[in-house]
């Protein structure tokens, strides 16, 4: 038996053909979607990963306006924020990470106002996800629990996370939370995690380890949505051995082409969205 493989290409396609329509409504109204990013790095990878977002959004109509700080101190970063949070013309901010050495992490969510803060990094956007007012929640959460929706009902199903950080996993529980499944998210000192993985009817993994899911961590007809991106030799592999899961899952979302297009997709919807928000 071979798991059936959730398509996040066909769904950021079908996502993206919709959003078109909404960003060619906003211009009628004169508004033009813009995201600004903020890179503190002048990384070759990190500017490839970025043109590759802005080529992505033309192709919408959405504009993606960077600014490149090559060493930036919490004040400039902060400083810019506020800078973008004030223009009418700015839609979303996002600050792409890693963030520099002695860059103080939390003065930078914290500068994040909620209405702009399309990924949901900020503060104040991960205090209203957890008290059940969201503004927007981190795309990568968003998109992962799209494609296990695409798979099937959430509600009353355990679901697994491992992986336990502020980007991926912890907004997924929350969000998992709200669709009714029963939530367990695991780290590095869980206690026998293939145990309580193969307890999953939903296993979402989010390790940062390439193939770290064996085929023994899973149950027969899971779900299993890998949100893993790590580049082995060239290529780009998943936090499952997808070859291996295979056999075992009902459902599986491939890497390349899982949650990572619907992911930078959802990125866009919330830019569409915050600027909808601020023309009524
Ligand atoms: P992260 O911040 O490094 O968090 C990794 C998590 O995995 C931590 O909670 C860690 O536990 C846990 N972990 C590490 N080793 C473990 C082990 N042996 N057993 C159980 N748990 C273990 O990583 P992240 O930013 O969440 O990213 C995770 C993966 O998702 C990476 O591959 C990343 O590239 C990918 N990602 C993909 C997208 C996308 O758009 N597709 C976006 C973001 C991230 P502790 O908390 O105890 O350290």
């Amino acid at each position: 038996m071979t798991a059936h493989r959730l398509n996040g290409k066909g769904l950021a396609n079908e996502c993206k053909a919709a959003l078109a329509a909404r960003v060619a409504a906003l211009k009628e109204r004169n508004v033009i979607p813009t995201l600004a990013v903020l890179l503190p790095t002048k990384d070759d990878a990190a500017l490839a990963y970025y043109r590759t977002k802005q080529r992505t959004a033309e192709k919408l109509g959405i504009c993606v306006e960077g600014c490149i700080m090559a060493d930036p101190s919490t004040e400039a970063m902060v400083d810019q924020i506020a800078a973008w949070s004030a223009d009418p013309a700015i839609s979303g901010i996002m600050v792409e990470t890693p963030l520099p050495p002695g860059v103080d992490v939390q003065a930078i969510r914290n500068a994040l106002p909620a209405a702009k803060d399309v990924d949901g990094a900020g503060t104040e956007s991960l205090g209203r996800l957890l008290s059940g007012n969201p503004a927007f929640a981190p795309a990568t959460a968003t998109a992962a629990l799209c494609l296990a929706e695409s798979g099937g009902e959430i509600a009353g199903k355990h679901a697994v996370i491992i992986g336990r950080s502020l980007v991926v996993g912890r907004p997924l529980a929350l969000l998992l939370l709200v669709k009714d499944a029963t939530v367990t998210v695991c780290h590095s000192k869980t206690r026998d995690l293939p145990a309580i993985s193969r307890s999953a009817e939903l296993l979402f993994v989010a390790v940062g380890r390439p193939r770290f899911v064996r085929a023994d961590m899973v149950a027969p007809g899971a779900t299993v949505i890998d949100i893993g991106t790590n580049v082995v030799d060239g290529v780009l592999v998943g936090d499952v051995d997808a070859d291996a899961v295979d056999a075992v899952a009902g459902c599986l979302s491939p890497v390349p082409g899982g949650v990572g297009p619907l992911t930078t997709t959802h990125l866009f919807e919330h830019v569409v969205q915050a600027a909808e928000a601020r023309i009524g």
